[in-house]
């Protein structure tokens, strides 16, 4: 395989680090204690990162225990200050950190920068919202005593994210949890480690003091894993990935009782009533199921279509999904690029046969196009049934298959007929239609007339098997702080 070659007049190469960060140092380790990063739309070798371990990963806890100490004691108004100028480093250098993203995980330079918008807003709201962490004055029981209760960070805090927003995915949880003054280890996914760095370096320019941030990469995850969720000090794990990850985790840190919050995997419906407006309902389809090359967990998994308007919806739809480009990253005109990596093709592949084994029909699309590698076109598929897989799994790539259905209970029904539970989005011009379903769906997000909801400004997060606890928003602050009620007696 060709290694990639980072040309000296590249500017994103200030920011390209691949190594870890602890107690404010890169660390390398010695030769053949290394894992390769790819690009995944040539398959080429773009860095090779330190394969960090158990040692590693006490080392950073150890530091972030001594710089919580000081952290904690600063004001709001300065961990404030000092999260400002990173959010400003953090757009200054968006082209640099796109291009980074776009090399790591292939997705198009036009969602890259998108992203690292959304990334570079949690950062910028916790910095505020960090100074409004109230605390309550409670009306006592007795005359003499007086009841107050305030909020303190939960400690080191260790957060473990994927890859399919390798920015967002981490300010997400590195931005409140500073806020509240705790201090953190991330552990990004093994395919993406070289955003999370840049990231970091970024946050280190800025003057975030050493031991605040720390950065563990490997392509094993297992022992640091282990090690964070069974050390003491570490006081809460954050982890944004699969469910099946999600419930080791929760189990290995259940001896110390930490504080857990748990963004886990998705089967979203997506639910296009006959009253809906057809443009509206495709174009927001668009927005759920192909953004990501349909790698995101709150993509539209199970479209469900009303019998009245399920010929005009897919017709219009795939009319759409034909104009989409599929090509590399850093091609201006893509629109879709390669999935993640092998298994992600395989799983999409094996969905699609077992969908067509049991009568399905392709609409558009259904293959790798000619440029091979990770490659997949946006697919449509119709006459799909619930025994397909694709019904229970997420498939996690650009499929999109139509379900028919007759009237409102049944499509509640099959909505609901899931162990997940993180965004569904509703189709309908009729207010009843929209509140009635909207309260009977079991997911902790629903999208109406809008297949996208994430914002920092509200609480993201799903029920069920698909997590614990909310991202962004107030709700997304108390995930790193405790309640402390304090009682004063004798108050004459
Ligand atoms: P994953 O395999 O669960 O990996 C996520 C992270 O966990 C990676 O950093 C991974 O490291 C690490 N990990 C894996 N096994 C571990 C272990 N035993 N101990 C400690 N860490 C471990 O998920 P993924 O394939 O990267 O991401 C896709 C999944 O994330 C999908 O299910 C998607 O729905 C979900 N997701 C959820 C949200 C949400 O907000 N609810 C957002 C985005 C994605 P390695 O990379 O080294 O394996």
């Amino acid at each position: 395989m060709d290694e990639f070659k980072i040309e000296d007049n590249i500017s994103y190469k200030n920011l390209f680090k691949p190594y870890g960060y602890i107690n404010g140092e890169w660390i390398d380790l010695p030769k053949g204690k290394s894992f390769d990063i790819y690009n995944p739309s040539t398959n080429k070798i773009i860095a090779k990162m330190p394969e960090m371990g158990i040692d590693e990963t006490k080392y950073a806890i150890e530091s972030a225990n001594i710089a919580f100490d000081k952290w904690k004691k600063k004001t709001a108004k300065e961990r404030c200050l000092l999260l400002r100028k990173w959010y400003n480093l953090v757009l200054e250098n968006i082209d640099d950190l796109s291009v980074i993203m776009t090399l790591e995980n292939g997705k198009p330079l036009k969602e890259s920068k998108a992203e690292i918008i959304y990334a570079s807003s949690f950062i910028d709201w916790f910095s505020e919202e960090g100074k409004r962490t109230y605390g309550r004055s409670i009306p006592a029981t007795q005359i003499d005593k007086r009841i107050i209760t305030i909020k303190q960070p939960v400690g080191v805090s260790a957060l473990i994210t994927p890859w399919n927003f390798p920015a967002a995915m981490i300010t997400r949880k590195v931005a409140p949890a500073l806020a509240a003054g705790c201090s953190v280890i991330i552990k990004p996914a093994e395919q993406t480690p070289l955003s999370a760095s840049a990231l970091i370096y970024l946050a280190q320019k800025a003057g975030i003091p050493k031991g605040v941030i720390n950065l563990l990469v490997a392509n094993n995850p297992i022992p640091i894993g282990k090690e964070l969720c069974e050390n003491d000090t570490v006081r809460k794990i954050s982890f944004t990935g699969s469910t099946e990850v999600g419930k080791i985790l929760i189990k290995d840190s259940a001896n110390s009782v930490k504080k857990v919050s748990m963004e886990l995997g998705g089967n979203a419906p997506l639910i296009v009533f006959n009253d809906a407006d057809v443009d509206i309902a495709v174009k927001e389809t668009l927005a759920s199921k192909y953004r990501n090359s349909g790698q995101t967990c709150v993509c539209a998994n199970r479209i469900f279509v009303q019998d009245g308007i399920y010929k005009k919806y897919s017709e219009a739809l795939a009319k759409k999904v034909a104009d989409f480009k599929v090509g590399d990253g850093f091609e201006h005109t893509s629109d879709i690029g390669p999935l993640i990596d092998n298994s992600g093709l395989k799983k999409v592949e094996r969905h699609l046969d077992d969908a067509i084994a049991k009568g399905a029909k392709v609409l558009i699309g259904g293959k790798q196009p000619s440029l091979g590698g990770l490659y997949y076109e946006p697919t449509v598929l119709t006459e799909v049934a619930k025994n397909m897989v694709l019904f229970k799994e997420e498939t996690f790539g650009p499929l999109a298959p139509l379900f028919r259905f007759k009237d409102v209970d049944e499509v509640i029904n099959m909505a609901n007929n899931t162990n997940y539970g993180l965004a569904g989005y509703i189709f309908t011009k009729d207010l009843n239609t929209a509140w009635k379903v909207s309260e009977e769906l079991q997911f902790g997000m629903v999208g109406i007339n809008s297949g996208i909801l994430s914002t920092e400004v509200a609480p993201f997060g799903g029920v069920k098997e698909s997590g614990i606890g909310r991202e962004g928003a107030v709700e997304g602050m108390d995930e790193y702080m405790e309640i402390k009620y304090l009682c004063f007696g004798n108050i004459m």
